[in-house]
């Protein structure tokens, strides 16, 4: 080719730079998956501040071309089509189930050197879809997208939304409803159930998978003395920092299933997720959640008994007599709740303004959430309340119950020996003004799903992008619902 002749685009333009680590795995733990063909690929929501921090340009790519890239027709270079076979404890049973709607392209580079999953979710049958159509219905894809971002912005750990397409094919769910593929960055995929699938193929798979999982993730860990039982340590503190992030700023996952517990310490697969308005530890947001094995107030205990499951499924890593594995495992799960008390009360103290000890904290905490529950205070509101320089606005707080509880924070406060203004400015940079509340998410996709209008959608995002900061047109976001009795969202995703 001569110099004059022009380049032709590279097919890379966006700036791919894919490796496929994970298929470099035993063959055990994958299978190849080719995404379906869909009729007609439409770009619903494209997530361009995610592209450029991953090294991705996707502003030159013409609407056709985002649309074939995000519905799956047209593969970016370099990747490699897989799906990831695991297994789960759904509701406390075992089952083995798989990325039976869910396609793993493989592993992107990002500039600072990190290496992420990209993820279609929707985009067709793999060999795990058993019944299933392998297909996704575009609101709860919308969700997951919202939700995923929000978390984010709140600086929770979690699996990121890069873009939701329509795929021009219907889906039939409770109805008929549009079908669209969301496409996933996460710093793994690899789950409690991934390990619970590979523990009961053979000891190989399970060890490639661990020295993999503790590689991507847990690299200081790699000459660690008893390097197994330090992992099964690690991803039990990270799931305790993770639990801790959810219940101070009132997020209930609602599945919490083995599968969908990421060996990161990243949130992942929202369902029938929420965050909680008035504040109560009963809260349950998924409609088959009936027992409330999931619910607000429970996720810290779920965590403890999906360690559980972790650490069975390591035991054999961990030390050759199994006496010797099983008490090691369970020094660490007994540790846990200390572990996740110490997380969640420091950051409830930072919520409340405090950045000393004191061994009164966790008691103050009790009382207000104990006068919150009892009236039914709007939990994000009430924190966000407390962080303005004067005594909270509101009828609510004229009680005399709630006006002890303040005489004894301020007392607290005043302990500080600091500027009252600079524990107001550390609970503002806490306590967020703005969530996704459940009515103002179902107001956006219900306009997305019933009118093809995607503005609420937009709004809704950019309300809840800069989640600590008071805006005035933002205002309404704050808002709890006027009556959320009966809330539900449905596990038909
Ligand atoms: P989830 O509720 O998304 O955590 O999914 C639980 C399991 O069901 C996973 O193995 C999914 O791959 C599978 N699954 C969910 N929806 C479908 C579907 N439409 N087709 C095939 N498999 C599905
Ligand atoms: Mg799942």
């Amino acid at each position: 080719m001569s110099p004059q002749t022009a380049l032709p685009i590279a097919p890379d333009a966006v700036g791919w730079r894919f490796d496929n680590t994970y298929s470099r795995l035993p063959d055990a733990l994958f299978t190849a998956a080719e995404p379906a063909r869909v009729a007609g690929p439409k770009v619903a929501v494209l997530n361009h501040r995610l592209a450029s921090e991953l090294g991705l340009d996707l502003t030159g790519l013409s609407p056709d071309a985002a649309a074939a890239l995000f519905a799956g027709q047209d593969l970016p270079p370099g990747s490699q089509p897989i799906a990831q076979a695991y297994a789960g404890h759904q509701y406390g049973g075992f089952t083995v189930l798989g990325d039976g709607r869910a396609i793993l392209l493989g592993e992107h580079r990002t500039p600072s050197g990190r290496l992420v999953d990209v993820q279609f979710k929707g985009s067709g049958r793999t060999r795990y879809s058993r019944g299933g159509d392998g297909r996704a219905a575009l609101g709860p894809m919308l969700r997951e997208y919202v939700i995923s971002e929000a978390m984010a912005a709140l600086g929770v750990p979690t699996t990121r939304s890069l873009a939701v397409a329509t795929t021009g094919e219907p889906v039939y769910r409770t109805g008929q409803k549009k079908g669209a593929v969301l496409t996933r960055v996460a710093a793994s995929h690899v789950r409690v159930g991934t390990f619970e699938y590979a523990a009961r193929r053979d000891p190989a798979a399970l060890r490639a998978l661990a020295d993999y999982a503790i590689d991507r993730h847990y690299p200081e860990l790699a000459d660690a003395p008893q390097k197994y039982l330090a992992f099964l340590r690690a991803v039990a503190d990270r799931q305790a920092a993770l639990v801790a992030r959810w219940q101070l700023i009132g997020f209930v996952h609602g599945v919490m299933n083995t599968d969908n517990v990421a060996v990161s310490g990243e949130t992942i697969d929202y369902g029938p997720c929420a965050f909680m308005n008035a504040y109560d530890p009963a809260t349950v947001f998924s409609s088959i959640d009936s027992g409330g094995r999931y619910a607000y107030g429970n996720q810290p205990n779920i965590t403890q008994w999906n360690l559980a499951r972790f650490a069975e499924t390591l035991l054999a890593l961990i030390a050759p007599e199994p006496e010797a594995a099983v008490a090691a495992a369970m020094e660490v799960l007994n540790g846990f709740p200390a572990v996740f008390e110490r997380f969640w009360l420091d950051g409830m103290r930072a919520k409340l303004g405090l950045s000393s000890a004191e061994a009164g904290d966790a008691e103050l905490v009790h009382d207000l959430l104990g006068w919150m529950h009892a009236a039914r205070a709007d939990f994000t509101n009430t924190f966000r309340d407390l962080s303005a320089d004067g005594p909270p606005a509101g009828e609510k707080y004229q009680t005399a119950d709630f006006g002890a509880w303040h005489a004894r924070w301020v007392e607290r406060l005043a302990r500080e020996g600091r500027p009252v203004a600079a524990s107001h400015a550390l609970m503002r940079s806490v306590n967020p003004v703005v969530i996704p509340r459940n009515h103002r998410v179902e107001e956006a996709l219900s306009a997305a799903e019933e009118r093809d209008d995607f503005t609420v959608l937009e709004r809704l995002l950019e309300a809840v992008s800069a989640p600590f900061e008071e805006r005035a047109e933002f205002a309404a976001y704050r808002e709890p619902p006027a009556d959320e009795c009966g809330y539900r969202t449905f596990c038909g995703t």
